[in-house]
């Protein structure tokens, strides 16, 4: 049994991969007498299900839908590991899905701004395309101006991933595995990447990440998820109301590259630590602002140690009641208000209402490859990359 903040993980041996996380001792003790007793089903709850997606080149792509007992469901589709819908209850009682995306795989080949996906090598930006390691400097696609974002052309979120799906008493778990080859994308070493997605009673979806590399590399991985609690996308998120557990952010210059210093919060409109809604302040003419076109930024999270899980962010909507709180253990988180949503590079970026819609990207700093000062995303030969992240859903009445 693993403890991390307050929150408890389990894995037992005696079904292979069985595990689940709980937020109390008292859930866990539940949890684990559950998974002892071999109880797998909810009062006929099925709790994973999956059907054919469609086909992505000569790949099939399947769609599987978790389940809990209070009618939460998360869809994931093996085409980028991808979170196509997730659905939860307001204060009514109504269940609706509460971030952007398409029930057709079609879309998401034509090309969509990483709707919920699984965001690799390397989420976020690296400058210039470049890094240097070991004395080899390695060169990347150039996919946004001059940088590297989000892994490059094909990156994470447009490869089909291996999906093993499982449950037991109180949880409903997705294991997806993806091999980037050695110099894919021109990054460093083969690596096997796993992202395990559990939905459990407690209303938590829990995202683990995992990989190995056969050579040292950078890696930072993420879900891309675009959250708008009032499910709907004709609405902007601008009177959510936001907290961020952060002190500090990375300033960025105008291709949105951290300069590498980091600035206190204090007294800007970056200032989270309290709950604010998201909108109250974003025209501010602040150079940041500016240069973000609203938010987008890296976050530094409080942490009482490096690794720690704990409490990066809770984003609410006063009209449905509807919150999520973000906890991680990764310790950055990219702030981003769909600024280039509706935007006038054609696509289907177009097609979604500019900042409709929020994202909150648990990450390694952007650019930490080349930025000695920040914590290092460089996966060592022989390592395990091991991060999670956790969304707890609730209703306020
Ligand atoms: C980045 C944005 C980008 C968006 C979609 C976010 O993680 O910070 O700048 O537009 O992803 O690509």
């Amino acid at each position: 049994m693993a403890t991390y903040d307050r929150y408890t993980c389990i894995t037992t041996k005696r079904w292979g991969k069985l595990r689940a996380c709980t937020h109390s001792t008292v859930g866990a003790v539940a949890l684990l007498a559950a998974m002892l007793s071999g109880s797998s089903q909810a009062g006929g709850l099925q709790r994973v299900q999956s059907s054919p997606f469609g086909r992505a080149g000569d790949r099939d792509v399947q769609l599987y839908t978790l389940a809990n007992i209070h009618g939460i469901q998360v869809q994931v589709m093996t085409y980028g590991a991808t979170i196509i819908a997730l659905k939860t209850p307001d204060r009514s009682g109504q269940v609706q899905n509460i971030v952007l995306g398409f029930d057709s795989l079609e879309p998401y080949l034509a090309g969509v701004p990483y709707l919920g996906a699984t965001v690799g090598r390397y989420a976020n930006r690296i400058a210039n395309a470049r890094f240097t390691l070991n004395g080899r400097s390695y060169q990347l696609d150039k996919n946004d101006g001059p940088n590297t974002l989000h892994g490059g052309f094909q990156g994470f979120d447009k490869r089909v991933w291996k999906a093993e799906a499982g449950e037991d008493h109180r949880v409903a778990r997705l294991r997806l595995n993806y091999v980037s080859a050695a110099g894919e994308g021109g990054f460093p070493g083969e690596l096997t990447a796993h992202v395990t997605y559990e939905l459990s009673d407690d209303d938590a979806l829990m995202i683990e990440y995992q990989a190995v590399s056969t050579e040292a590399t950078p890696v930072n991985l993420t879900n891309h998820a675009y959250f708008n609690l009032a499910a709907d996308p004709q609405q902007t998120i601008l009177d959510h109301r936001l907290m961020i557990n952060a002190d500090r952010f990375t300033p960025v210059d105008a291709t949105l590259i951290p300069l590498g210093n980091l600035q206190a919060v204090a007294g800007t409109p970056f200032d989270f630590r309290k709950p604010k809604v998201i909108g109250s302040r974003i025209e501010n003419d602040a150079l940041q602002l500016r240069l973000g076109h609203g938010y987008d930024h890296n976050f530094a999270l409080k942490k009482p140690r490096a690794g720690a899980l704990t409490l990066a962010a809770v984003l609410s909507d006063p009209a449905s009641g509807r919150s999520v709180e973000v906890r991680t253990t990764q310790p950055g988180l990219q702030f981003y208000t769909g600024n280039f949503l509706g935007g006038s590079s054609g696509g289907l970026e177009a097609s979604f209402k500019r900042r409709s819609a929020v994202c909150l990207e648990t990450q390694h700093f952007p650019d930490s490859p080349n930025q000695p000062s920040f914590p290092s995303a460089i996966l060592q030969r022989g390592q395990t990359y091991s991060e999670i992240t956790t969304w707890k859903f609730r209703v306020h009445k």
